[in-house]
């Protein structure tokens, strides 16, 4: 039986989980370098990728998103990087649609092929240049029949109206999300325009992914719907936030804190800050409730749970949890026992343990974005020389 597609279930007012970031996890798990974070682990290490599907979709996510951010081939090919020569731009996409396809087909997810923002448009290569690098990667998604289209990460709205006019060839549903916080673009461009510009451009769902935290991503989707209403937009919204709190991230979010992205841990949200944020989504009328970078298999089983009363789906990555800490009145210690309960966990400020640690940073804001000569992409490595004037910058 054909399964239904995305605009089916949104439109029958369903919610629809996605799943979390594949870079982070998977470099954690050894398979991704953490300078590019190209997705070359699919032709490498397909069992690993398919392994976090596989941990995906028994949390409860609906949709198994290709392995394929920055798989352009002008990422691919940034800076001594050389995936796109040595396993080819084609074979790197097709992979990963392969791979989302076989585990989606082992329960009732969909594949959403992803195209990302590209070092052509940073380099300032204009609409043709950056149109040309996406439509490399959309013949793969529509040769290897995913369901629909995702356009994530992208911080400019210029560049991601360019990378849904060229989804729109395709034919398939299209949902948009800017890598952006409630500033807006990197341009000053407000979160409000974005949304209307996105769904002005052809998006069927608009919103926001990634750089922020959850409570940061709410506030920003708030804008977003607020700037759709007056517009009289009607379209489905959609949030996948970074499973860290960022109440100190600037306009450019958890990139330039100093912790990124090899000491963000002590950041992370708990499963009870995730349920927290699937309620406030959905309360705001996100339909489309997923992750980003940091974001766990146990991120999304806590989004399937909060959820539960609504959509009536419990997920196999529950056989094991009950809800609220229920399991733990088969704890031996009484004391833990006592914590069976949600009044507990809701209630909660969980310490750090990191006594002489600040409790926030100060971001780096260098303000460098598109056109920047330090942006550009070019495909030999980084010299040893460029390091030591970056070293020299304050
Ligand atoms: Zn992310």
């Amino acid at each position: 039986m054909a399964k239904r597609g995305l605009l089916e279930r949104l439109k029958a007012g369903e919610v629809v989980i996605g799943d979390g970031g594949f870079v982070f996890e998977l470099e954690k798990r050894g398979y991704v370098k953490a300078g590019p974070w190209t997705p070359e682990a699919v032709i490498e290490a397909p069992e690993a990728v398919k392994q976090l599907h596989r941990e995906f979709l028994r949390a409860g996510s609906n949709v198994m998103q290709t392995f394929t951010f920055y798989a352009s081939e002008d990422k691919l090919d940034n800076r001594g990087n050389e995936a796109a020569t040595k396993y080819g731009v084609t074979n790197i996409n097709k992979e990963a649609c392969r791979i989302a396809r076989e585990v989606a087909d082992e329960g009732d997810a969909l594949v959403a092929g992803g195209v990302c923002q590209t070092p052509a448009y940073l380099s300032s290569k204009g609409k043709d240049a950056v149109q040309a690098v996406l439509r490399k990667q959309i013949e793969c998604f529509v040769e290897m029949k995913v369901d629909f289209m995702i356009c994530e990460y992208f911080e400019h709205i210029e560049e991601m109206e360019w990378a849904i006019e060229t989804c729109k060839e395709a034919k398939m549903p299209i949902c948009s999300t800017m890598c952006i916080g409630p500033e807006g673009d990197m341009h000053g461009i407000s979160a409000a325009e974005c949304a209307v510009r996105m769904a002005k451009a052809g998006a069927d769902v608009v919103g926001v992914n990634c750089h922020f935290g959850p409570y940061e991503i709410i506030e920003t989707m708030k804008r977003m719907k607020q700037g759709l209403d007056d517009a009289g937009l009607n379209v489905f919204l959609m949030s996948q936030p970074l499973a860290y709190v960022t109440p100190d991230a600037k306009k450019q979010g958890f990139i330039d804190l100093p912790e990124f992205p090899f000491a963000l841990e002590p950041r992370i949200c708990t499963r009870w800050d995730i349920q927290k944020y699937a309620r406030e989504a959905y309360k705001l009328g996100v339909r489309y409730i997923g992750g980003c970078c940091g974001f766990q298999p146990y991120h999304i089983r806590a989004i399937t749970e909060e959820l539960e009363p609504e959509r009536g789906v419990k997920c196999k990555g529950s056989v094991k949890h009950g809800p609220w800490g229920q399991e733990l009145a088969l704890h031996t210690k009484p004391w833990v026992r006592k914590r069976a309960n949600r009044k507990y966990w809701e209630n909660l400020k969980p310490a750090s343990g990191r006594p002489f640690c600040p409790s926030c940073s100060v971001p780096d804001e260098w303000g460098v974005t598109a056109g920047d000569e330090l942006l550009k992409q070019h495909k030999e490595a980084t010299t040893k020389e460029e390091l030591e004037e970056l070293a020299k910058k304050e």
